[in-house]
């Protein structure tokens, strides 16, 4: 692996209350963060590859806390319509029809589009999970992979077993860039004795749970004609929120559902686009936080997003608490960056690995060019970054220490040949 070192760019280590760093060092080494903070501190430079951040923010990769990746196959084939019908009559069957192959270019597609946002990292939830971990191997981005079980599928059984098998597969392969998780759709797709087997399996092999939980108003309604108890209280009953979890959505809740949700330490992964494309409601962000819960960002799956833009979903968590509030000082910019970085890595239980600028955490880290116009003149890089940004800003991406994404290229994977192939793909399932 290489050495790397970032000089004279502002670096944003994302620590809590970090201050912008004018001109400051990142040094990586074997995948590695060495050192990150100014220049007069920074260990001298021993022949290793420089890239010259001058007019650029540094700060750690962006991450993605949930997504459907392969998804990006359905991108405007289903728009305008409710959750349900969404769901059950348009993408459900249309799933039913996909190929391993599918999932592949579909999943290398989405990496393609992340690396060039400056995502590092996505949480997976989705069928054929081993066609994730290919696409993310090969295109050089971190992954959070699971398969999605569904309660009502005639194969559920076999479904879990799988899912569990390959969680313990990935486990003993032990790649460094690929950390699975069991997802379990949401408590109305799975009975009772299906949740209670993942936490069991989830438990045993030491990795997280990945669920949608309270989306909808429709949701919670059931749940507590069902169970006499809200999804999240229903998940504290079967012994869930024991298990470290990334709880996806968390629109509709009571205060008692997010004094639980602090409590337990569950990881929240607010998808602002997708919650207002499908009319889900305002998750209440601004109260999870100040209860101690830990809020990340996700765009969901491009059928109900339609991108994978983590900064459009910074923009859109600050802007939505403000609207939605009344209140313009609430959700301010250093801490909507924060739910992309820091508390987004805590969310996904990789906190002591990733989202923060530090000596011995992985090193994922993006380059931001702040010279263009819009983020023009030079001011509070969190504010540039959360309110004029855009995607296209980010220069260079760089994954476990190796630069993937660089000057409008990425390096790993033929992106001419991805967009090709999952067209194809798309066509043949869709039509
Ligand atoms: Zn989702």
């Amino acid at each position: 692996m290489s050495s790397l070192r970032i000089a004279n760019g502002t670096v944003l280590t994302m620590t809590p209350d970090c201050a912008p760093i004018p001109g400051g060092v990142v040094c990586m080494d074997g995948g590695l963060i060495s050192y990150a903070g100014p220049a007069e501190g920074a260990p001298p430079h021993s022949g290793e590859e420089i890239i010259d951040a001058g007019g650029c923010v540094v700060l750690p990769g962006l991450v993605n806390a949930h997504t459907h990746l392969a998804m990006t196959l359905f991108r405007g084939y289903a728009d305008d319509m409710a959750l349900q019908t969404w769901l059950e009559d348009w993408i459900w069957p249309a799933e039913m029809r996909l190929t391993a192959e599918d999932v592949y270019w579909g999943a290398l597609l989405g990496t393609c589009e992340m690396l060039r946002a400056g995502v590092t990292c996505f949480n997976d939830m989705y069928h054929m999970p081993d066609q994730a971990v290919r696409a993310a191997i090969d295109g050089g981005i971190r992954a959070c992979p699971s398969g999605v079980l569904l309660g009502f599928l005639p194969n559920a059984q076999d479904l879990l077993e799988e899912a569990i098998a390959f969680v313990g597969q990935l486990k003993d392969e032990g790649h460094p860039r690929v950390h699975p998780m069991l997802a379990p759709h949401a408590v109305y797709t799975c009975p009772d004795a299906m949740l209670e087997k993942v936490g069991e399996a989830a438990t045993q092999l030491e990795v997280p749970i990945h669920i949608h939980l309270a989306e909808t108003a429709s949701e919670v309604r059931d749940s507590y004609d069902e169970h006499g108890e809200s999804p999240i209280e229903h998940l504290n009953t079967l012994g869930l929120l024991d298990i470290p979890m990334l709880a996806a959505h968390c629109v509709h809740l009571s205060e008692a559902d997010i004094a639980l949700l602090a409590e337990k330490q569950v990881g929240i992964a607010h998808c602002p686009t997708s919650n207002m494309k499908l009319a889900s409601g305002f998750a209440p962000v601004v109260a999870l936080l100040e209860a101690g819960a830990i809020v990340g960002l996700g765009t969901d799956g491009c059928a109900s997003n339609n991108n994978l833009d983590v900064l459009e979903e910074v923009h859109l968590a600050a802007l939505l608490e403000k609207g939605d509030s009344g209140d313009p000082t609430v959700l301010p910019a250093p801490t909507a960056l924060a739910m992309a970085t820091r508390l987004a890595a805590q969310a996904l239980h990789l906190g002591d690995m990733i989202g923060t600028l530090e000596a011995g955490k992985r090193a994922d880290v993006i380059v931001v060019d702040m010279s263009r116009p819009h983020l023009q003149p030079p001011r509070d890089p969190f504010s540039h970054l959360v309110y004029a940004a855009r995607a296209a800003d980010v220069r260079t991406t760089i994954v476990e220490g190796e630069v993937i994404m660089d000057e409008d290229e990425i390096l790993t994977v033929d992106e001419a040949e991805v967009i090709a192939r999952a067209t194809e793909c798309a066509d043949l399932l869709l039509g």
